[in-house]
């Protein structure tokens, strides 16, 4: 099983990322979770994405192209993956359909967990207080509105799109996509 989760800030995203990832015995991939890593690390990841990370921007694409090449060729991902925060450009995704297609790899499907905004927003705010400013949570919600909506397109237009309703609880989107997948 290979999937892509995709999902605004306060989506549910990483929740269902690692509940899928659980059930399908499929290691999770998150951008994110790896980035914040390896800034805490001081790895050379880490140290080219801080200043972009810490705006809210992403980090250029050819930096976080380069990086999930080299972890998908890795032997502990053959037997498939749950990608979480990654691809989040069409270009992202362009280049992710190239490999995939070198390594023989098919995706299985990218899930869209849609929220509308005012519970994007209500989750993110709430959210916000313990961990990021709410200017770089606005930030992040505008890219995602910008540079993921579009990736949306380019899954629905080869027929491999999933959209889920995120507002239910965690337990009841996770059986909804999990139907879904049958
Ligand atoms: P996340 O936890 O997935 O929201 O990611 C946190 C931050 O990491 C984002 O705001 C970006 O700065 C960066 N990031 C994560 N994934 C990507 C990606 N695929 N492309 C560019 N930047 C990314």
């Amino acid at each position: 099983m290979r999937l892509i989760i995709l999902g605004s800030p306060g989506s549910g995203r990483g929740t269902q990322s690692q509940r899928l990832s659980k059930h399908f015995n499929i290691p999770e991939i998150s951008t994110g979770n790896i980035l914040r890593e390896g800034m805490a690390l001081g790895t050379d990841l880490g140290n080219q994405a801080k200043a972009y990370v810490e705006k809210g921007e992403w980090v250029p694409d050819e930096i976080i192209i380069e990086f999930m090449h080299q972890r998908l060729l890795q032997s502990d991902v053959t037997g498939g993956w749950v990608l979480e925060g990654y691809p989040r450009t069409a270009f992202q995704a362009e280049e992710l359909d190239f490999l995939l297609d070198r390594l023989e790899q098919k995706l299985s499907w990218a899930i869209y967990i849609e929220v509308s905004e005012s519970v994007m927003m209500e989750r993110c705010l709430k959210r916000s207080l313990k961990e990021d400013d709410p200017d770089i949570v606005k930030r992040r919600i505008e890219n995602f509105r910008e540079s993921t909506i579009p990736i949306l397109e380019y899954y629905d237009r080869r027929g491999r799109l999933l959209t889920l309703d995120g507002s239910l609880s965690p337990d009841l989107v996770e059986k909804n996509i999990l139907n879904s997948l049958k």
